[in-house]
């Protein structure tokens, strides 16, 4: 099976030029011969990684292991975890890597994960990345790629302005550029959407600072091991879509090649 590198896709992809080649040869990515793709999808909030994530999910079945949903479920469920994390997320902190990192692994011990996992929001810190990668060893396994959503600041900002989230269903919308049919109500299930508490300019900007000082030193880390695909974030959905539907097949390691 031919190899390909995350440079080699990198290159490719910012330079604008097809990557059809690349779609129609199945090839392993990086040598990394995983089972199920883990993939990691970096990027400030706002950047789209949720959107995507719903969107693997739903065409590939990958779990999406969104730790600000899981957050956002303990909160609404009242737990004793939630209540620990309710100020930290509603004044746009990060949760101590202890308690962010506990969840993920008993999220991870579950049996669907088996078949693949995107983690969206996950992880956050350096902290929470060696903790990620030393579990998947114990277990054989491996990330396949880190998809680092690039986007500016002011883009971010004006996106979360019009952004709208199901509360029931965790599904995403966007005023502007990715409406609901039905007013301001879910597709899926009909909720009245809700303008997250954090989506509003000054918490963004805070929730932007933490991003830069604390998330963005990982994109050097997952370059550095050449597993990190860089996607211009400011794209439609539907073209971010469409080229992850190319680069998939390059996740999917099958052992009978
Ligand atoms: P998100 O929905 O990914 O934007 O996450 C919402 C909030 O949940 C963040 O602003 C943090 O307060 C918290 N959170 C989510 N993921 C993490 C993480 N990996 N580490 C620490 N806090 C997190």
């Amino acid at each position: 099976m031919e190899q390909v590198s995350a440079r080699e896709i990198s290159r490719v992809s910012v330079e604008g030029q097809t990557s059809t080649m690349m779609a129609n040869q199945k090839r392993a990515f990086n040598n990394r011969t995983c089972e199920a793709p883990y993939l990691i999808f970096l990027g400030p909030p706002g950047s789209g990684k949720g959107t995507q994530a719903e969107k693997l999910h739903k065409n590939f079945r990958l779990v999406q292991l969104s730790t600000g949903n899981l957050f956002r479920e303990q909160i609404a469920q009242g737990t004793e975890l939630g209540l620990r994390v309710k100020d930290i997320l509603a004044k746009g902190e990060l949760v101590p890597d202890d308690l962010t990192i506990a969840m993920v692994m008993d999220r991870l011990a579950k049996p669907d994960t088996i078949m693949g996992v995107v983690f969206d929001g996950f992880p956050r810190t350096l902290d929470q990345a060696l903790a990620l990668q030393n579990k998947l060893d114990e277990h054989g396994k491996c990330i396949t790629a880190v998809i680092h959503f690039n986007i500016t600041d002011d883009q971010i900002v004006e996106r979360l302005g019009a952004r709208r989230m199901c509360p029931k269903d965790n599904s995403i919308y966007n005023l502007k550029s990715y409406k609901p049919k039905d007013d301001e109500k879910c597709d899926i299930c009909g909720t009245p959407l809700i303008h997250r508490a954090d989506d509003k300019p000054d918490v963004v900007r805070h929730r932007l600072n933490i991003y830069r000082q604390q998330t963005e030193p990982l994109i050097e880390f997952y370059r550095e091991q050449d597993m990190l695909i860089e996607i211009d974030a400011a794209r439609t959905i539907e073209e971010i879509e469409a080229q992850m539907d190319e680069w998939m097949p390059m996740f999917i390691y099958d052992a009978n090649e």
